[in-house]
Order: C-alpha cells, then structure tokens, then sequence
C-alpha cells in the first residue's frame, strides 16, 4: 500500500516500523527514533499452523496501551496475511502516514554487511546466499523483507544485521584452528551473533560513565534464550561467543554451546544417530532443558530449585550451576582480549531479571574483581537498571536490551545520510 492510503493526517512524529521476522513469527514495532518511543508493537506466532495468531499492542500514551487483538484471523495463516492485517491496523489507527521507512532484523551478514544497509535485488541475493551459513533465519528474515516489499512499497527498506557489530573482530578472534582454505573458500569462520544488544548496552554503559563508546572496555552478557558473551575495547567487538552459527560459546536454554566436537561422531558412529537427530538435539533438547530434563525456562528452573519438596529440586540447581560456571568462565577468559576493563554488563531476559543467576556468576569473577551488592542485586530486575556492585568493585549493570530502538535509529541515520549524500 502507499503512504498515501491513509485515513486522515496524523501527528507529525516520524517513526520506523521494525520488523523481525523468524520461520513461524513475526515481532514487530512502530518506533520513534529519536526518542525510542514505542508508538506500537506486536507478535503474530505460530504462523501458518491452526494455531496462528497475531497481538497488537497499540500505545496510544506511554501509559495507556491498549491490547488489539487480532486472533479473530481465520487460521492458519502466513507471514504475508499478519503483515496485511497490521498494515490494516495501522491505517486504522491513522499512523501510516508516520512511517518513513522499514527497518528489518537480519540475522547473518556474513562478510559482506558490517553496516546499516538500504535492501535492493542485489542485497536481497546476497542475504539469500547467506542462508547457507544461516538456514533457520535468513530465509525467514527474506519472507519479512518481500512482505513488507509488497505492503509499503514506496518506504525505503533497510537491513540491520545480527553480526555486522562483529565484524570489527580481529583475524586471532574470528578463525577456527581449521585448515584455511575452508575459511578463504566457504567462509567457515566465527560471525557471533546478538551484536544489536551488545551494541546497545554498550552504549548505555557508555552513557553510565559519561564517557565515549569508542574510549570503554566491556564484557557484555546477554542472556535469553539464546545466550553470548562479547568483549568490547575502544567500542568495538574484539570477540565474542557465538561462532558460525549460534550454536557455539556458552550453554543456553536449549543450545548444548561448547561440546567437544568428537562427541557428534561418537554419537552417530556409537549411538545410531542421525546427522538431523544430532543437530535437534545440540540445538534444541540440550543446556538448560537436556541438563535438568525439566525446563528451557529460568523462572521454571529458578522455582524448582527453591522448592525443596520438588523432586527435580536437585537437577534443576545441577543445571543453573553448569550453566553460570560456563558463563562465568566465559567473562574471566574474555579478559584476555583487554588491557583495561570498566566493567561487566548483563542483559537479556535471564540477564535483567535472575538476581540469582547473576549472584552465582559474578562470585565466580572475584579475580576480576567483580563483587557484587546483594542488595542492588536483588533491587535490580523487572526493566530497572543500574550497578549491581560494591563501590569497591569494578561495575556490574544491569541494563534492558532494545534491539528494536538500535534498528528504528541506525534505520533513520542510514536515511539520513543518504539523504544528506544526495544534497
Ligand atoms: P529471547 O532470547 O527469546 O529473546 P528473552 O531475552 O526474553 O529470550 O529471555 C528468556 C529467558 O529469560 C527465559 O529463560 C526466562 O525464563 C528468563 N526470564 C524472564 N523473566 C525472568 C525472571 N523474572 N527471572 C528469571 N528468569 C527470567
């Protein structure tokens, strides 16, 4: 549709619509750049299933959102039919005439991408290639990208890629101890992932100092579903954890992390494996979920541990504990890369609001000299930030990740400077 269908002439805010397309959900959010302001958000899931649906959070005021919803939706339905339903929602609402352009989550770049990049045929190709070292996420990134291609066809559309902050990784940081030509002819080499988060928090941390990004030294957790430590000097990342694809560096909720590689065949040459079951399991029945074989979640796991009289009290503590210790020997080896470090952040939903699991890795980081305030620890969760350290401690924040603000501003700066280059 074009900007022009809308209803009436809204405000004059300007506002990115962000897109983040997976393989069965979309998540998306109409943000003001400058501000961060979200004027609207929502997640369609399970998309193309008899269960698809679609939610629609309309924040008329920051304190006064409404919840749409839309699950009225005949399902099953795609991708494409939950983009026309929020274009649908939109006009009604009278903001299309607020959009100025499109900026999607793109999980890989490869090599080829460490900046914010206006979407063409030739990009669209180049992210389709991609989709060998990412099979999961690009194609389904593409899907968002020719939705959106076809819904707002005059908006520009612009790609934010997953490891472009990465790409300021050195050569010692980025090869495996693999023969080289596989490096040079098919690009197996570490990417990372999770670089807009890192990028973020980084950022606030920055601003928590009062300093330049490019004058700080951090180690960032971010820990969610999925989980990656990166290491920041002079504001870039010089290593992180994640490697060619998100499966390698620490233990996550379903992702195994780190294995020694001869496992894989001892489990297809010992065990009968197949080469799919081995993926399944090291990507989705392992970390939290195969260690405690109760739960991927960590408020699943947090409250079985706590409850003495739970049977599955003692493995879900058993698989928290594996799960900091490799964190935690993450952080204390990433230190390696730095000469000077101001401090360490967590992020990601496990990472703002498990004081517990903060508590069990930064005890294991007094080395570093990392000690943490039980209480500020505790006071520390649910979208509050702040320093979770003594004041004798080097710094522990605690900052909310918001990929989706990273995206709607390098988004508009990227307009700008175009803009600008055309003067
Ligand atoms: P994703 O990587 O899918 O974006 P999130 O960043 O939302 O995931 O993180 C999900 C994880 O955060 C889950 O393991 C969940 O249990 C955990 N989490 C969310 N809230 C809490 C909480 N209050 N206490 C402990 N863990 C929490």
């Amino acid at each position: 549709m074009s900007k022009q269908q809308s209803a009436s002439t809204p405000t004059s805010v300007e506002a990115i619509l962000v897109i983040n397309c997976g393989s069965s959900s979309v998540k998306f959010s109409l943000i003001e750049p400058e501000s961060g302001t979200t004027l609207l958000s929502g997640l369609a899931e399970c998309l193309s299933t008899p269960q698809a649906s679609i939610k629609i959070r309309h924040n008329a005021r920051i304190d006064n959102e409404e919840l749409i919803e839309t699950s009225a939706l005949a399902a099953p339905f795609d991708h494409q039919i939950a983009l026309s339903a929020l274009v649908n929602k939109l006009v009604q609402l009278n903001l299309v005439d607020n959009i100025i352009a499109v900026g999607h989550r793109v999980v890989h770049g490869g090599e080829h991408y460490a900046q914010p990049t206006l979407i063409n045929t030739r990009v669209k190709k180049t992210i389709e290639a991609l989709a060998k070292l990412a099979p999961l996420h690009n194609p389904a990134n593409l899907i968002g990208i020719n939705a959106c291609q076809q819904a707002f066809s005059t908006l520009p559309q612009v790609a934010i890629f997953d490891t472009a902050f990465h790409q300021s990784m050195p050569e010692k940081a980025y090869l495996y101890g693999l023969p080289f030509e596989l490096y040079q002819k098919h690009s197996i080499r570490r990417y990372g992932f999770h670089g807009t988060s890192h990028y973020f928090v980084a950022n606030q941390a920055a601003k928590f100092m009062d300093k330049p990004l490019q004058q700080c030294n951090l180690i960032s957790a971010h820990l969610g579903n999925g989980c990656s430590v990166t290491v920041i000097k002079n504001g870039q990342s010089v290593d992180t954890s994640m490697g060619m694809t998100p499966l390698e560096g620490v233990m996550m909720g379903t992702r195994s992390g780190d294995i020694d590689a001869s496992i894989i065949f001892h489990l297809v040459e010992q065990l009968g494996f197949s080469i799919e079951q081995v993926d399944t399991l090291l990507n989705k029945k392992s970390g939290l979920l195969g260690l405690s074989e109760l739960s991927n979640d960590c408020r699943t796991l947090e409250s079985a541990m706590l409850d003495k009289n739970n049977p599955q009290s003692t493995q879900a503590e058993l698989a928290l504990t594996v799960f900091c210790y490799r964190i935690a020997k993450s952080i204390a080896s990433f230190s390696a890369s730095l000469s000077e470090l101001d401090g360490l952040i967590f992020t990601g939903g496990i990472g703002e609001n498990s004081s517990w699991v903060r508590q069990e890795i930064v005890n294991q980081l007094g080395l570093l000299n990392f000690h943490l305030c039980e209480e500020n620890n505790q006071a520390t969760r649910f979208g509050t930030s702040g320093n979770i350290a003594i004041s004798t401690s080097r710094p522990c924040w605690v900052i909310a990740t918001n990929e989706e603000w990273v995206i709607a501003e390098q988004t508009a700066q990227l307009l700008k400077s175009n803009l600008a280059g055309e003067l």
